[in-house]
């Protein structure tokens, strides 16, 4: 069983909503897999596998990302379609969830050859996406490029544009302002929200960042600017100290540059345990998954984890974050700032509006807030830990909805 499922159960389990709900939510509603035949650079015919899986769509139309991969394949974008699920129902999004994928090297592609892969894999599911039913964004190695090809395939076949088809897209077709920012964001208002529960004030507070790429900058910038001290940071090149407190801003800048953190100016280097043994007040994995393990949390001395990453934590070190104290906020929860923007992107496009960054910004946090709060308070009424308690809520909201709707025919 994956450890989506094992929480589903849980979470079931615990608010009594009714067993038979297991066994209906184990399953997607639909799973496509579709073969994408694309002529190559050197003009033979390659045939690539393509996969969209819808899990659940009470709650409203599907959403998730569409990543390009090589080892892609469709228990791995089922598994990321039922997260989808439940990250959309914590921030109480009116969404279900999905996820697609095609097994590629975008690595070993040209930018034609992956155009052409695009615009053949949108025809493909043409029939079950749409702006009501199945809005797809981007994922691992796609980007607001690769869904401006899915929006105009999709907009030629309908024949109407169709901006609202995807979200993620470039600001002049109709892209969010704020939405590169905004996962970093989430990560640091679930931090903040995290100190503040514990009772403790932001400034001078010590933050350590593994993964300093979009979501790990992003949120160390956030935190630096509201009086916290970033004092490591790393890469997968390695990591970064600095006691006093690294100039946030420089750093990125110094990324930017010569593509790692490492070499920062007044820093020193440490390996990637190292960063995450420091005594530190809050710890941001932003990295990969599983760098929380058994065999790393030990040595873990932060009180707050907001987790960036999605699953940076293993089921066994969970156990022991929670043996220790550590106030975990759930990924689903703290990176669940990037698909709160895409929505707002999608109601944006409906409604024929462009909101300033500003607005974006300020309704995220209200629903980000929002979603920390009622994960807490779900947390205290069933009198479990923060990461069960967010699929307690999720699954709550799931299974209402599913329930009031029926089964029909
Ligand atoms: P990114 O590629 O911009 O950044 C990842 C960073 O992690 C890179 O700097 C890389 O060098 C570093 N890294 C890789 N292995 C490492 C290791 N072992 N130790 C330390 N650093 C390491 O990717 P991103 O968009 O920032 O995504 C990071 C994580 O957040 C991923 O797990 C992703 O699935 C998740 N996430 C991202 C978004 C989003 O909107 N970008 C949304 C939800 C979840």
């Amino acid at each position: 069983m994956t450890e989506v499922l094992k929480r589903v159960k849980e979470g079931i389990e615990v608010t009594g909503v009714g067993d038979e709900y297991y066994e209906f939510l184990r399953y997607p509603k639909v799973q496509m897999t579709v073969s994408i035949p694309v002529k190559m650079r050197d003009g033979k015919i390659r045939t690539f596998l393509g996969y969209r899986v819808q899990h659940n769509n009470a709650r409203g139309p599907y959403k998730g990302g569409i990543r390009y991969y090589p080892t892609t394949d469709l228990d791995e974008v089922t598994a990321l379609a039922m997260l989808m699920t439940y990250k959309c129902a914590v921030v109480d999004l009116p969404y279900g969830g999905a996820k697609g994928g095609v097994q590629c090297n975008p690595k070993e592609l040209t930018r034609d050859e992956l155009e052409r892969i695009t615009r053949r894999y949108t025809y493909m599911i043409a029939d079950i996406i749409g702006p009501y039913k199945d809005i797809p964004a981007p994922d691992v190695y796609t980007d607001a490029q690769v869904m401006a090809w899915l929006m105009d395939t999709y907009s030629q076949i309908v024949g109407k544009l169709t901006p609202e088809v995807v979200t993620g897209k470039p600001v002049p077709l109709g892209g969010s302002e704020g939405r590169e920012e905004a996962t970093g964001l989430g990560v640091a208002i679930g931090a903040r929200e995290a100190v503040k529960a514990l009772n403790l004030g932001m400034k001078g507070i010590r933050v350590a960042v593994e993964g300093f790429g979009n979501v790990g900058s992003y949120a160390a910038l956030y935190l630096h600017n509201w009086g916290a001290k970033v004092v490591a940071a790393s890469d997968s090149k390695g990591g970064i100290y600095n006691p006093e407190g690294l100039n946030v801003p420089a750093l990125i800048e110094h990324k930017k540059r010569t593509g790692a953190v490492l070499g920062f100016n007044g820093s020193k280097t440490i390996s990637h345990e190292e960063l995450l043994h420091l005594d530190v007040d809050v710890l941001i994995p932003s990295a990969i998954e599983g760098t929380i393990n058994a065999k790393t949390v030990g040595g873990i001395r932060a009180r707050v984890i907001s987790e960036g990453a999605n699953g940076p934590t293993t089921a066994d070190a969970d156990k022991v974050l929670r043996e220790k104290g550590i106030f975990v906020v759930p990924d689903i929860l703290a990176n669940a700032g990037g698909v709160t923007v895409s929505y707002f992107e999608w109601v944006q496009n409906l409604k024929r509006e462009k909101w300033p960054k500003e607005e974006v910004v300020s309704k995220m946090e209200t629903k980000l807030v929002k979603a920390f709060h009622d994960v807490l308070g779900t947390s205290r009424r069933y009198e479990v830990d923060t990461r069960s308690a967010a699929f307690c809520l999720s699954v709550e909201r799931v299974c209402e909805s599913v329930k009031l709707l029926g089964i029909w025919p």
